[in-house]
């Protein structure tokens, strides 16, 4: 059975202020209460400590958005995942095809990232997509499955099982244009495909997440497909309200298989 994940990505936007409000409603509508879906928020790594002291006791995940592949090390700037692991955090982002641009991180990368979260036991939420001109050239499938591979070859079928992955279309990400539903559908089964050639258990119980302009509006039928487990949620993640609203289209998931 997956549970419904919903993160919210703040990437570098955010303050204390916003912390308290954003959390003040989801306080109202997710934590340890709801059986069907969870809740986690993603902000930057210098609102962890007091994001993990709003959100004690309220069953919402604390996750960051990077960590570095070393355990310890001169590297300047860096995090580890015992940091995160410490600062409170469950989640840790990988991938996100604005690290892959902007800090040119490979799919070999990735996987250590990946690799590391585990290590620490932290769940790494992986992020796979394909980019406009890979789409307009049909290479979607072949793009994340090679994103995908390079993070099973590194994890096995054991590590994958400890992940969340999520499916970001680059083309939709802060753009407004959201995959369709049946497109963001194929990609997961594709995906949930990929896994089972490793383990059939492993593949069932893989939570995959969609990511792309994700908002009240479109969140309900995003969730009612099947292989849709949540959704990774930037932009309207920054306001309580909106952020709020998805958590509670997820709420009206049924539990899959
Ligand atoms: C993201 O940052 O992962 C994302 C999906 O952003 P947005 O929801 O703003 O498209």
């Amino acid at each position: 059975m997956r549970r419904t994940l919903v993160a919210g990505n703040w990437k570098m936007f955010g303050s204390r202020a916003l912390l308290a409000e954003v959390i003040g409603a989801l306080r109202d509508v997710a934590g340890e209460a709801s059986k069907v879906a969870e809740v986690a928020l993603c902000p930057p790594f210098p609102l962890l400590a007091p994001a993990a002291e709003l959100l004690a006791g309220s069953g919402i995940g604390l996750g960051a958005q990077n960590l570095h592949a070393a355990a310890q090390g001169a590297h300047t700037g860096e995090v580890s995942g015992a940091m995160l692991r410490e600062a409170g955090c469950r989640y840790v982002i990988v991938g996100h095809s604005e690290r892959r641009r902007d800090c040119a991180e490979s799919d070999a990368l990735v996987a250590e990232k990946a690799a590391a979260a585990l290590r620490e036991g932290l769940c790494p939420i992986v992020c796979v997509g394909e980019d406009a001109g890979e789409r307009a050239a049909g290479r979607q499938f072949a793009v994340v499955e090679r994103q995908l591979a390079a993070v099973g070859e590194r994890l096995g079928a054991e590590g994958l099982a400890a992940c969340v992955l999520a499916y970001e279309p680059v083309w939709a990400i802060g753009t407004g244009r959201t995959a369709t539903p049946a497109q963001a559908q194929e990609i997961h089964a594709f995906l949930r495909a990929r896994l089972g050639e490793r383990d059939a258990t492993m593949a069932a119980g893989v939570r995959i997440l969609y990511g792309g302009s994700v908002k009240a509006d479109n969140a309900r039928e995003l969730f009612a497909q099947p292989d849709i487990d949540g959704a990774l949620v930037g932009g309207a993640s920054l306001s309580g309200h909106d952020f709020a609203a998805i958590c509670t289209a997820a709420e009206g998931k049924r539990w899959n298989n």
